[in-house]
């Protein structure tokens, strides 16, 4: 008997008939002779929503009380479950539903991005081992304190690996909208190719450059443990992608996938002295208000002044500007500018470390659009650009098609 979890997100359990029809699946899963966990999101849109409402009270930033957030977004994640065993039951089949603390999901005390520390799988192998299909919520655990968290937007990813990984599951299956990972997000570029399988590592760069159909962290956590993942669709019964460790045939594609990423905004501030401490005193500002930066790039000083560009997620700019105003002021800089209308475009690829020039291809194929490039990044297997946000898609389908991605490397006339 083997063991296994599903994962559905948001849109696979968005209605009363899309519950229905996951329990189908679930069942189906079990009459084949399984044991299945399945964990679940929130209804699709029901999170932004929750965080809508408490928008309105138009708090001060600095002044967000986190603990609040997440006992507030954290409902979503109860309502689908209940909704779940309840559809599960109605078929015949026994089901239990759990919250995160009712399975001691335990995390750290970091609201609103909690990380995962352990899991109780006691309770979890009771209800299995006494027959029943195990419904968990997905995004939530609470810390050692006992106050709910939560793990992050798309975090019920992280929950599905985590919970794989105490139970010792034979599977991890990550059920979505679309039927695996694909070149490119293929809701932007119809081209997309479907990919059989992809590397960790390619997938932790596609994900932390935009691709969302996995978050960060779910896939640190499978590399981690060696874990595959089958991303596939809840809509079919396609074979989707399997995330595993690389392969020699993964190296044949000098490029894999082209992700874009909306959510950043970039500051920069003028005329800054150039002296040590400075980069620690700017940096050190933001940091210390739980703001992650991702692209700094500093220009080569003139007459003792220097200039800083550095990005920020766009939902901390308002607030990111303010301090490095008054940061500015402090060490005596020229001025800050800031633009929220810009995006990065990234091509990632395991391939690369050993094809030279992919980016100047790169920076050629965007130029042949008239796209300039603001601000640059690289790694061992991916380049960044950021560009203007107006040609986000354009980028993208630029960068595909230069790559000839829509082309199976190994594929032969
Ligand atoms: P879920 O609610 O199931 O967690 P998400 O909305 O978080 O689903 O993630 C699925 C979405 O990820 C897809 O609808 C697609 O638009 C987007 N996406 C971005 N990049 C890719 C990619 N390379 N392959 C597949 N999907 C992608
Ligand atoms: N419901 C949460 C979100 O919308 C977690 C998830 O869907 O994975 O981000
Ligand atoms: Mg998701």
């Amino acid at each position: 008997m083997a063991l296994i979890v599903q994962k559905y997100g948001g849109t696979s359990v968005g209605s009363i008939e899309r519950i229905k029809n996951v329990a189908r699946r679930i069942i189906a899963t079990k009459h084949q002779g399984n044991q299945v966990i399945a964990v679940l999101s929130a209804m699709a849109g029901e999170t932004d929503r929750l965080l809508k409402l408490a928008e309105q009270l138009e708090f001060d930033p600095e002044k967000i009380n986190e603990r609040e957030m997440d006992v507030l977004v954290s409902t979503g994640e109860q309502v689908s479950i209940a909704l779940m065993s309840m559809a599960i039951e109605t078929v015949g089949e026994k089901a239990c539903s759990f919250l995160g603390h009712q399975i001691q999901i335990l995390t750290d005390d970091e609201y609103t991005q909690a990380r995962i520390e352990r899991i109780d799988p006691e309770r979890i192998h009771k209800a299995l081992y006494d027959g029943y299909i195990v419904v968990i919520a997905g995004f939530q655990g609470i810390d050692k304190e006992g106050n709910i968290t939560t793990l992050g937007r798309g975090g019920s990813d992280t929950s599905a690996v985590a919970i794989a990984t105490t139970m010792k599951a034979d599977l991890c299956e990550i059920y979505t909208d679309v039927d695996g990972i694909y070149t490119t997000d293929p809701n932007i570029c119809h081209q997309a190719r479907k990919l059989a399988k992809i590397s960790y590592d390619e997938m932790l760069e596609l994900a932390s450059q935009g691709a969302k159909v996995l978050q960060i962290r779910s896939v640190e956590f499978a590399k981690k443990y060696g874990i595959p993942l089958h991303v596939r669709s809840s809509f079919s019964a396609d074979e989707g992608t399997i995330v595993c460790q690389e392969d020699k045939s993964m190296e044949k594609a000098v490029v894999s996938g082209v992700a874009a990423n909306k959510n950043e905004a970039k500051i920069t501030i003028h005329g800054i002295p150039d002296r040590p401490g400075i980069a620690a005193t700017i940096f050190s500002s933001i940091a210390d208000r739980g703001i992650v930066v991702d692209m700094i790039i500093q220009n080569i000083s003139e007459e003792g002044l220097t200039d800083l560009t550095f990005t920020v997620p766009k939902d901390n700019y308002q607030y990111s500007l303010s301090i490095i105003n008054d940061i500015c002021r402090q060490i005596g800089g020229k001025n800050v500018l800031g633009d929220e209308k810009i995006a990065k475009v990234s091509i990632v690829g395991i391939g690369m470390r050993t094809h030279a020039n992919v980016a100047s291809r790169m920076f050629s194929a965007l130029a042949r659009e008239n796209i300039n490039i603001m601000m640059i990044s690289t790694s061992e297997i991916k380049v960044s650009c950021v560009i203007a946000e107006k040609y986000t898609e354009l980028a993208v389908r630029v960068l595909h098609d230069e790559f000839q991605l829509d082309k199976d490397p190994d594929y032969k006339e």
